[in-house]
């Protein structure tokens, strides 16, 4: 089988540093995207790291068509350079599934090209074929779904979960034998028919459809971070077949952080993930609204407020911890509190942040945005350290938050997000939480929180609200 890369061992020694020097920028890239102070650079330095390495593979004495290459180059930059700068921070997580999934479709395209280059398998060595199948089915799977999952983001295909009951799982099941059954028929080399082949990406395809579509929109970011796994690994599988050392690496990291990503998301919503992939959760109404409100009293009313109100609460408090949530984000309110904070400081008034880890709809989708508004690092608190700071907290400001606010994740066994772990504003003195209406957030149920005596209500845009605050602070 050629390969596009002679094997690491019989690289020249300075493609071999390349190679190693590129390693070592992705893993202390990797290292520097744990805090929001070194994230930027860690992403530059990984970048410069992959740079590096698609160097050294064209510099390779074996790197094969070098038209070929640079077209297929100048074409990613053509598409990839705008789509990353023009995205808007909510609509990242489609972007991610985009990306994530062409890399799933690449993988799955080497296998075939390979297959045809060598008129089918049966003269190549299990060592190659079993990496290459593999490879081809998960980045099937992954590109298929990940199409799924951006065109749901997208509100191009409907949110709530597709799926066609009982006949679904039996058409999966259909499915997985006919990719096992195409791949073993390949690998034992009892045929060279490219149907065979194409038996596989189209079962494969399908396969990563009916594993997508039946699950809500709302729960398309850990969908994205698990595809984002699979495309790793088949990205692994493809080196380990080229014999592409920088490709093996480059493929277990992402699949390794894909997959401790994926995990740590579950455990911040406190659900399991074959619970995630059965669907159903918040998918645009498949949790009835009031659904986790089981325990609000009685006749339980809501409280609003006014920006001038609000204003006063505020100045005169000691402490002020601001809860940002996906409204914040939606709204583009992050450079309006910082105006907000400023105001507040000037006045002696104490202000930090209180971070979810799944506030948003991304893994650090809030210290994002707050970092592009220029808020001290410090200023920004983990839940775990803030959650103790909430009792002796004059006014915890929440704008455009309310599943990690909620406090039923902690009194409601009945409630969807029960032992989800949330930010307890609640015990604070006082809450002011903005947002346009009575509307639930991701998880689709009312938020106790509302209809606690000491919260009030300011309901408006975040931008708008924050920005009226500020202007009566200033007036006070
Ligand atoms: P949330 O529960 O989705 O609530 C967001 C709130 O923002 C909504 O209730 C909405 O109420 C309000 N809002 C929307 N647009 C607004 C605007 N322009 N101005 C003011 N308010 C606005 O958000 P969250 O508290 O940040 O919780 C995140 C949820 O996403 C969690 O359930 C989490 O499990 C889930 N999730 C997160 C991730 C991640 O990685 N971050 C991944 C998967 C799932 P109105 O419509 O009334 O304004």
């Amino acid at each position: 089988m050629p390969t596009l890369a002679t094997s690491f061992v019989q690289e020249p020694d300075f493609i071999k540093g390349l190679y190693i020097l590129s390693f070592a920028l992705f893993i202390y890239g990797l290292s520097q995207l744990t805090g929001p102070r070194t994230a930027v650079r860690g992403n530059r330095i990984a970048a410069a790291g992959m740079l590096i390495a698609v160097v050294a593979t064209l510099l390779s004495p074996d790197a094969g068509e070098w038209v070929l290459m640079a077209i297929g180059l100048v074409i990613g930059t053509i598409v990839g350079v705008p789509a990353a700068r023009s995205v808007r921070m909510t609509a990242m997580p489609q972007m991610v599934a985009l990306f994530n999934g062409v890399g799933g479709g690449a993988v799955a395209l080497i296998a075939w090209a390979e297959f045809r280059a060598e008129d089918g398998f049966a003269a190549t060595s299990l060592a190659v074929v079993i990496p290459t199948l593999f490879g081809c089915v998960i980045g099937s799977i992954s590109f298929w779904g990940s199409l799924v999952a951006f065109a749901k983001l997208q509100e191009l295909l409907p949110g709530r979960p597709i799926t066609l009951g009982r006949v679904q799982q039996l058409l999966s099941v259909l499915l997985l034998v006919v990719a096992v059954g195409a791949s073993v028929l390949i690998a034992t080399g009892s045929t060279t028919e490219e149907i065979a082949f194409i038996a596989i990406l189209v079962s494969a395809a399908l396969l990563g459809l009916f594993m997508v579509l039946p699950i809500g929109g709302a729960d398309m970011p850990v969908v994205i971070s698990l595809l984002n796994a699979f495309t790793g690994l088949s990205a692994a599988a493809t080196g380990i077949a080229l014999d592409n050392t920088s490709l093996i690496v480059a493929g277990m990291i992402v699949g390794a952080s894909g997959t401790i990503l994926t995990n740590l998301m579950a455990a911040a919503m406190n659900r399991s993930i074959p619970n995630i992939i059965a669907g159903g959760f918040g998918g645009g109404g498949t949790v009835a609204a009031g659904g986790g409100a089981a325990g609000l009293p009685e006749g339980a009313t809501v409280r609003s407020t006014s920006a001038a109100d609000a204003a006063i609460q505020l100045s005169y408090a000691r402490q002020v911890v601001i809860v940002p949530g996906y409204g914040l984000a939606v709204a583009q309110a992050q450079h309006a509190v910082r105006e907000l904070a400023r105001e507040l400081e000037k006045r002696g008034v104490e202000v930090k942040y209180a971070i979810h880890p799944v506030a948003g709809r991304m893994p650090g989708h809030m210290n994002v945005l707050l970092a592009e508004a220029d808020v001290p690092y410090d200023q920004l608190k983990e839940m775990d350290d803030i959650n103790p700071e909430f009792p002796r907290t004059d006014v915890a400001l929440v704008i455009g938050a309310n599943d990690v606010t909620n406090p039923a994740a902690n009194s409601s066994p009945d409630s969807p997000i029960y032992g989800m772990p949330i930010l307890e504003v609640n015990k604070s003195d006082s809450v002011i939480v903005i947002k346009r209406s009575m509307s639930p957030g991701f998880a689709g149920i009312d938020n106790e929180l509302y209809y606690d005596e000491k919260t009030s209500m300011l309901f408006g845009d975040a931008k708008g609200a924050v920005g009226e605050i500020t202007g009566e602070v200033q007036a006070l």
